[in-house]
């Protein structure tokens, strides 16, 4: 073949999940939207703050061409001096607008700290359940991506941590609140982490980074669940951040990494990511949206109906007889298959219209992954076919 084969390969696999999701528009033309429960994909279902809108309409009445013009590659000076000041006051950090690069979205911030750290051959660290696209990224970067099977809670297997880490790591990603488990790593995880990659670090003579995936950061619904700032209790990190979650905007593909400044060689690391947003055409990323997020550092969509629908199918599910943990954040429920093989429960729910995620493809067996962003009405509605299916089969 004459164009490259492993990108190839990648375009021509959809992924389980659309997959899903367009099996659900091709039943929707059959039976009716109404009668098909897609809780396939992470949309947000929640609009965006009303701030949002209006600062988009102000600005594009304002000096249109000022606003569509490029930025610095690594974003406008005055956007990231905004966000620097925003980690400053909520977690007391020390950011400066040189520690930020400005980016589209979480997808944008991991693939450009990948291909900034990773070398050939590295190896990158996640743990199951984890977002698919993590070993797409990694390999992308050139690295040997290697999985930490889950603990029972969600929380970090460090038994199984310890096996991998090796002289070849690189980087470890973590995600809280996770996508798919909705699980928050607690601060005795974080610290546990931390002490662990500094002494294998000092052990290897080289810095093992962490890669903390932040896009659903706000999303938690009790207050008495906190999500630790991870720079607090690991320099060498980096946050790859994203405002598609919190601002029920992933269409406009804006996030940022903010480089830990207390980082070994943070210049150069921060070099490091300016060349990596470079060599991937990752620059000036949506000016607009620059503007938008920069006008609007404390905002965040409403996440009472979030909240309302995690409460309603949690309570639901597990009066029926399904075995989960009550999801702390992010806005997915991950249910214990009631089969072994959660791929064949998900064609029996598929017959179903129900359409659910098996968890294969999060580097995990056995679990299904419920999407929660959705209208509670067609929650509600739902619930019946959830209880027949467990009532029939199982
Ligand atoms: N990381 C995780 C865990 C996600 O769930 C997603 C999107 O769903 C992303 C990264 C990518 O986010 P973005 O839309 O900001 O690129």
């Amino acid at each position: 073949m004459n164009i490259n084969q492993k990108n190839h390969s990648l375009g021509v696999a959809r992924s389980v999940i659309r997959e899903i999701f367009e099996y659900g528009n091709s039943r929707a033309a059959v039976v009716g939207r109404e009668n098909v429960y897609d809780f396939s994909l992470g949309n947000p279902s929640v609009p965006s703050p009303a701030c949002i809108d209006e600062t988009i309409a102000r600005l594009v009445k304002e000096d249109t061409c000022a606003i569509h013009s490029y930025t610095s590659a690594q974003g406008a000076p005055a956007t990231r001096k905004s966000i620097a000041d925003n980690i400053n006051a909520r977690f007391g950090e020390t950011a400066t607008m040189d520690d930020i690069y400005i980016t589209c979205g979480a997808a944008a911030s991991l693939t450009i700290t990948l291909h900034a750290v990773c070398n050939q051959g590295d190896r990158v660290i996640a743990f199951a359940p984890f977002f698919p696209e993590y070993k797409v990224f990694s390999e992308g970067a050139g690295a040997e991506f290697t999985i930490v099977p889950p603990s029972s809670d969600f929380q970090i297997n460090f038994e199984e941590l310890e096996k991998v880490l090796d002289s070849k790591t690189k980087a470890v990603i973590i995600n809280s609140p996770n996508n798919p488990s909705g699980a928050v790593l607690t601060e005795a995880t974080i610290i546990r982490l931390a002490n662990t990659l500094k002494e294998k670090s000092e052990q290897f003579g080289h810095p093992i980074y962490l890669i903390s995936d932040e896009p659903y950061r706000e999303l938690v619904y009790d207050p008495s669940v906190k999500v630790p700032y991870v720079t607090r209790y690991y320099d060498n990190t980096f946050v790859c951040y994203s405002y598609s979650k919190s601002l029920s905007l992933p269409g406009e593909r804006i996030g940022y990494i903010f480089v830990c400044n207390r980082m070994e060689n943070n210049r150069d690391a921060y070099a490091a990511v300016c060349g990596a947003g470079r060599m991937l055409g990752f620059v000036c990323a949506p000016s607009l949206m620059q503007k938008v997020i920069s006008e609007n550092q404390n905002a965040v969509a409403d996440l009472e109906t979030y909240k309302l629908n995690r409460d309603l199918l949690y309570n639901a599910l597990t009066e029926y007889g399904y075995d989960c943990i009550r999801p702390d954040g992010a806005f997915y429920l991950f249910v214990k298959s009631p089969e072994p093989d959660a791929k064949e429960f998900c064609k029996k729910a598929m017959a179903l219209d129900l359409l659910l995620v098996p968890s294969d493809s999060f580097g995990c067996e056995g679990y299904i992954r419920i999407s929660y962003c959705v209208s509670t009405d067609m929650i509600k509605r739902s619930l019946p076919l959830f209880k027949k299916l467990m009532d029939e089969n199982y």
